[in-house]
């Protein structure tokens, strides 16, 4: 598969991909694109479409409901997930069965056993449920669905702004300005922070990007990480981020490592397995050489 050339380019999605398989990486970021490759790239994967749904309904409730109470306004939240995950999952059924190139789920597009399917789609529900049970303990969501004086920001998101020559892409879920004027940049997770070990470093890269695009010192951006637990832990809120100048040193020196990698991409002889989560619902199974 022939490649193609990328400048130097940052994100803690594109890091993590590349800790965990330097494979998917070079599909996704290195490899020239074939049909079959553009076909493959479109897949969206069950965890990830589980916090599209659970991020978007609530970024949408906070900054364009008119209700007030706010216990109502977590039901109309419930409800308008749980609405967008049948419709998309009856729409991903629908593309599975007629056509190979619009955008699927990972899992259905693998799938041909219906008994699994349904499993799938009774888990997912039950999390999105469980997750959602979570919204009205996060005292955070609540006072920003109570708090009438919030100047909620547009940005784009995906995002990028430049670090010393890197292009550096960025995905916060919500921009505030608060009554005392600070610049709130927000995170939700859906897993427990042990799942999303690098947040503090990503929270720094929204601190810096908040800066650059809103023009506000340091001094005066929060950057907040919400987490909602698969397990019976309450969601837990933080407010912190790791040290600006370390953050600067671990982009910088993540990719100058990336930059050897696309210009020289070495494939390992990975073990794989199918038991392996991470391989079971890859988008490019169908390009990897093993044997599935
Ligand atoms: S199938 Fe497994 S080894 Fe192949 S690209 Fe995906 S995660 Fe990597």
């Amino acid at each position: 598969m022939k490649q193609v050339n990328n400048s130097s380019t940052w994100s803690l999605s594109r890091m993590s991909l590349y800790k965990l398989c330097r494979k998917g990486f070079f599909f996704r970021y290195c490899a020239e694109p074939t049909q079959e490759l553009s076909r493959l790239k479109k897949l969206l994967g069950l965890a990830l479409w589980k916090n599209i749904l659970l991020k978007d309904a609530i970024v949408e409730n906070m900054r364009f409901s008119k209700i007030l109470d706010p216990g109502d306004r977590i039901r109309e939240i419930e409800s308008e997930v749980l609405k967008r995950f049948h419709m998309g999952w009856n729409n991903f059924i629908a593309a599975k069965r007629h056509v190979e190139d619009g955008r699927n789920l990972t899992e259905i597009f693998y799938n041909n056993d219906n008994s699994l399917l349904s499993t799938i789609f009774r888990r997912m529900e039950d999390s999105l449920k469980s997750t959602m049970l979570k919204l009205g303990d996060c005292e955070l969501i609540i006072n920003l669905l109570e708090t009438r004086y919030l100047n909620f920001k547009d940005f784009k998101s995906p995002d990028s702004f430049l670090l010393g020559g890197i292009t550096v892409w960025v995905s916060p879920d919500l921009v505030w300005q608060d009554k005392d004027g600070n610049l709130n940049l927000l995170k939700f997770h859906f897993g427990s922070p042990e799942e999303n070990p690098r947040w503090d470093i990503q929270n720094g890269v929204y601190a810096l990007y908040g800066s650059e695009q809103f023009k506000v010192s340091l001094g005066r951006l929060g950057a907040v990480s919400v987490f909602f637990p698969e397990n019976d832990s309450p969601p837990l809120t933080v407010h912190a981020y790791r040290n600006i100048r370390e953050v600067r040193e671990i982009i910088s020196s993540e990719s100058a490592e990336l930059d050897i990698f696309q210009k020289n991409p070495v494939l390992n002889n990975e073990i794989f397995s199918l038991e392996n989560a991470r391989c079971r619902n890859c988008e490019f199974r169908r390009l990897c050489e093993k044997d599935f």
